[in-house]
């Protein structure tokens, strides 16, 4: 861990929507909301009209206690919902419906913690808790917040589920806080409740300090991939006063995203502020033994155990395998790859892995997608391994068909398509071999002093090709034509 960052401390609250319901947290309004004309998923209750009844969604419940068990939290056998009181235009209650650990309240589970892995060291991140609330409407401004001049309001989110994943302060660096999401978008995508891609399906608040000094949270960061920047701009703000004399205030900031800077909002408010109190309108939810241990037993596979599962039925090391499995549709991939291929052992293994680590992750980094989104197959890696494996084609062409490949064209098609099957006839290769010492006078004299001007040779061969030559053929049959003529 470099030192820059030792005295400061971070702290992460996660909203994840648990996108997989159908219906929202306390009515049965459809919850899958996106791409949709504004406020169609309405009914009293999310509109907060006076007189309506909250019903809690069993299957939140299910969920929450679903992901509170994969993260090792302890569950608590009774919990109850509080009102978080504030006024704004997104909450047509003034109220938010959510849970509390004090004044007799207690969230859904309690503690849990993330390992994370960073410069080759584990580190153990312990979690507060997590709690269930209810997503607040969306609010949809004219370009930013600060200059739109109206304020629109789309109820369709509110009352949507929302899972508040609380960590304690225990992340020391921007980096940490990376790796932390990163765990954490896993499991939850193992877990199977949610698709965290969705946009908006993620909203960070992050406190943040330097140690012996009042805390800023910064609000809203919506989406992972933003925290790291957010977290390093504000760092270096706090560590710019300090160093300028000025003293730090305990306020809420605003990530701006499209500016990448934080904003101060307001001075924190207090959490007396909030004026929590027990939902009177909901009655406390008992936790079973029997409960609990049904959604254990039904709790699928989890990255950590795929991983060691990897290492054994695969023989693939241990750095392979838990970055494999981290992103689950992958690791799926993966699987359904190499088990449909009864020729394939463990270098096969390592080299389905390679491609789906190396080239495959970089097209879809580079294009923004993620593999379900794409037409390719697992047949298709297999098939292009095979092919490689065979000598028909070269490691190096064999990189140039990945784009081909992600649309969903078949190996032998691209193959028919581009002409570019490996040349390994000796006949093909000297003539070709002939034609280069031939034109090039100069290099084949240099080579007499410089034997590395050879490898200028080959080059040229390979231009001439487009790099179908097999490489070894070729450097022999250069080296044996080249030595008769200097000879
Ligand atoms: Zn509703």
């Amino acid at each position: 861990m470099s030192n820059k960052y030792e005295d400061v401390i971070i702290g992460l609250e996660v909203h994840i929507q648990i996108t997989n319901l159908k219906t929202k947290l306390f009515c049965s309004c459809n919850a899958d909301y996106r791409g949709e004309d504004p406020n169609l998923y309405t009914c009293p209750i999310c509109l907060g009209l006076p007189g309506s009844l909250p019903v809690v969604n069993k299957k939140a419940i299910k969920f929450a206690t679903r992901l509170a068990l994969a993260l090792g939290c302890k569950i608590n056998d009774s919990t109850y919902f509080f009102r978080k009181n504030y006024f704004y235009p997104d909450l047509p209650k003034n109220f938010q419906i959510s849970q509390y650990n004090k004044a007799g309240g207690r969230a859904i589970g309690d503690g849990g913690n993330i390992t994370i892995k960073l410069d080759g060291k584990k580190k153990n991140l312990r979690l507060n808790r997590i709690h269930l609330e209810e997503d607040p409407a969306r609010l949809v401004h004219k370009g930013s917040i600060a200059t739109s001049p109206y304020t629109l309001v789309d109820y369709n989110r509110s009352g949507v589920c929302l899972i508040e994943i609380v960590s304690d302060p225990v992340m020391n660096s921007p980096e940490e806080a990376r790796e932390y999401l990163k765990q954490l978008k896993s499991i939850v995508q193992y877990t199977e409740i949610s698709d965290l891609d969705l946009e908006g399906s993620c909203r960070v608040d992050a406190n943040i300090s330097i140690k012996g000094h009042a805390r800023s949270e910064v609000k809203n960061i919506n989406s992972f991939k933003e925290v790291e920047r957010a977290l390093k701009w504000e760092i270096q703000r706090q560590k710019n006063l300090l160093k300028r004399g000025k003293e730090l205030i305990q306020e809420t900031r605003h990530w701006d995203e499209k500016r990448r800077v934080t904003i101060g909002l307001r001075t924190k408010e207090f959490e007396k502020d909030y004026r929590y109190f027990p939902e009177q309108d909901l009655v406390p939810i008992e936790i079973t033994r029997d409960f609990i241990d049904q959604v254990k037993k039904e709790l699928p596979e989890m990255p950590n155990a795929r991983s060691k599962r990897f290492q054994k039925d695969y023989q693939l090391s241990e750095f392979d395998s838990e970055i494999l499995v981290l992103d689950k549709d992958i690791a799926d991939f993966f699987e359904k790859g190499v088990k449909s291929e009864k020729s394939f052992g463990p270098d096969e293994y390592k080299q389905y892995c390679n491609w789906l680590m190396g080239d495959i992750s970089r097209w879809l980094n580079e294009n923004n997608n993620v593999i379900k989104e794409t037409k390719l197959t697992p047949k298709h890696l297999v098939d292009l391994i095979k092919l490689v494996n065979e000598g028909k084609i070269t490691g190096k062409i064999a990189k140039t068909f990945v784009n081909e490949m992600m649309k969903g064209t078949t190996i032998s098609e691209i193959v028919k398509k581009s002409g570019k099957s490996r040349i390994a006839d000796k006949n093909k290769i000297t003539k070709i071999v002939k034609e280069v010492i031939k034109e090039n006078p100069d290099i084949v004299k240099d080579y007499q002093k410089n034997p590395r001007a050879l490898e200028a040779l080959i080059g040229i061969c390979m231009q001439k090709t487009k790099g179908q030559l097999d490489p070894e053929i070729t450097k022999q049959l250069m080296q044996k034509h080249i030595t008769e003529i200097t000879n």
